[in-house]
């Protein structure tokens, strides 16, 4: 049997992706086969995409880290999952074995594979997996915004309350709101209560943020993001910087800390070799916190809350599978205000 799906045969480009049909995939026991009804692209995706240096993987690729769907085939054993149920999917597979995987912190993993990277992903009618990477979906929530949770607030999740510790009554600063994990932390740090100052180059984001709930807003372009930042905090500084735009931002980020604050980053756009500002970094007893995805635990709370607070993720645009150029373009473009999310019918 065949699906639909969409997969990377090569590096660079768009004419690398092809959309068509691929191999039903095969479920070992103790795997969750999924029919996935939505998925979103991650920049990871364009990564794959464009080059896949340091990944290993096998070319042709079934594309996509999130997805959300129902279950279609488990093991007749199985305890907590169903056919049929609405399942929200951790993209993340460990080995179970190593020594980071034994002491519970799977996220650590030496040899981790995740979905769309290292092996088939969710841009696809079925994807096969372990089951303990299968979550019921929270009620309420469309396939699309249930996708959305798997990478992006996961991960914003992670940083803003395992590694930074944000506490509700901090002030946490999020560079580039418009990009998925960006408005994550924004509606996470707002939903518990700490108050949230955002930064971007475009007015028009800043605006939809501030009715988002955002308590200060400041163009990166037209204003200098420290000196605002110092100004909206009488002269103190941020507890939390929460940041993945790398370079072009780092000393603004450091010099919006105040004594003893946090930086969490999950990523460098703009690129990875900033200056340290050692000095600062010491004398200031600032801490640098590097984060990427999160645990099952994490996934688990994260899920609970979702359900618990109402929380929406902000889908930026849904496109057909079949319209995966579209939708990598418009990631791509920088455009976007919140996910860009692939229907698959
Ligand atoms: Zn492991």
């Amino acid at each position: 049997m065949n699906m639909q799906a969409v997969w990377i045969n090569g590096h660079g480009g768009n004419e690398v992706v092809a959309f068509g049909e691929r191999p039903l995939p095969a479920r070992p026991p103790g795997h969750v086969r999924v029919r996935l009804h939505a998925a979103t692209v991650n920049r990871v995706d364009l990564y794959m995409r464009d080059s896949g240096a340091g990944i290993t993987h096998q070319l042709p690729q079934i594309m996509g880290l999130d997805g959300a769907g129902t279950v279609d085939e488990v093991d007749a054993d199985e305890t907590l999952l169903r056919p049929g149920q609405p399942v929200v999917l951790h993209p993340g597979i460990g080995c179970g074995r190593c020594e980071f995987c034994q002491r519970g912190e799977g996220v650590l993993c030496v040899h981790m594979r995740l979905l769309g990277e290292h092996r088939d992903g969710t841009f696809a009618q079925y994807v096969s997996l372990p089951a303990g990477n299968v979550f019921p979906m929270p009620v309420g929530l469309s396939f699309t915004e249930a996708a959305a949770l798997g990478v992006n607030h996961l991960t914003a999740w992670r940083m803003l309350f395992t590694k930074a510790q944000l506490k509700h009554w901090e002030t946490v600063l999020v560079f580039g709101i418009g990009g998925g994990v960006s408005l994550a932390a924004l509606q996470l740090a707002k939903l518990t209560g700490a108050r949230v100052i955002v930064t971007s180059r475009d007015d028009a984001k800043l605006e939809r943020a501030l009715a988002m709930g955002a308590d200060h807003a400041i163009n990166g372009r037209t204003q200098d993001v420290a000196k605002a930042v110092l100004a909206a905090t009488g002269g103190r500084g941020v507890d939390v910087v929460f940041e993945n735009v790398g370079e072009a931002v780092w000393a603004s980020a450091m010099k919006s800390l105040v004594r003893g604050g946090r930086l969490v980053t999950c990523g460098a756009t703009t690129g990875d070799q900033p200056p340290a500002d050692l000095r600062r970094i010491f004398i200031r007893q600032l801490q640098i916190l590097g984060s990427t995805l999160g645990e099952f635990k994490e996934f688990r709370d994260l899920l609970a809350f979702v359900q618990r607070s109402g929380l929406r993720p902000v889908i930026d645009s849904t496109y057909p599978l079949e319209q995966v150029h579209a939708a990598l373009d418009r990631l791509e473009s920088g455009a976007q205000f919140g996910k860009v999310a692939l229907r698959i019918d």
